[in-house]
């Protein structure tokens, strides 16, 4: 069944456009003047609160794109160098303060998310929106397999209702 063109079908629109943007600005530290990678600048809901002060809906789903790509970071192997969460004119944060830096980010992005899915009148499907984005972004970017099990239990649980 083909449904009508929506209000749903253009939030999730939206909201896959900017968790898209948001999984990407993150890394854009490498070329900026100033950040080290893994900034805390970019590698936190500071940007997103900051875009949320002013138009909510965006910042909320900018966030959710954020806290996905601090998520798949969260995945790293070694914590040392590259890894660290880096502060401006502080140096590096230690591995496991970076560890509790990004987790954090990641809990608050999600906060940030749902309050934009409610408002969007559309919040299970955002949130289904922000799961098949995540596991596109893990899959693309991590090549961490294993994701692929959950989400085949998580389809076929989803068919047998
Ligand atoms: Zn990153």
């Amino acid at each position: 069944m083909i449904r009508r063109w929506g209000p749903l079908s253009a939030s999730i629109l939206l909201a896959l456009v900017l968790i898209h943007a948001g999984t990407t600005i993150p890394d854009t530290d490498q070329w900026l003047p100033l950040l080290g990678h893994r900034s805390a600048v970019t590698h936190s809901m500071l940007l997103p609160a900051l875009v949320l002060l002013r138009w909510p809906m965006v910042g909320g789903l900018l966030a959710g794109g954020f806290a996905i790509h601090l998520a798949a970071d969260l995945l790293s192997r070694k914590w040392v160098g590259y890894a660290l969460v880096k502060l401006p004119l502080f140096g590096a944060l230690d591995a496991t303060a970076s560890v509790v830096f990004l987790a954090v980010n990641v809990l608050l992005g999600m906060l940030f998310y749902d309050r934009a899915a409610t408002e969007a009148q559309g919040r299970r499907a955002l949130w289904v929106t922000l799961a098949a984005a995540g596991a596109v972004y893990f899959l693309i970017n991590e090549r961490y397999w294993l994701l692929l099990f959950p989400v085949a239990a998580a389809l076929l649980l989803i068919r047998r209702r």
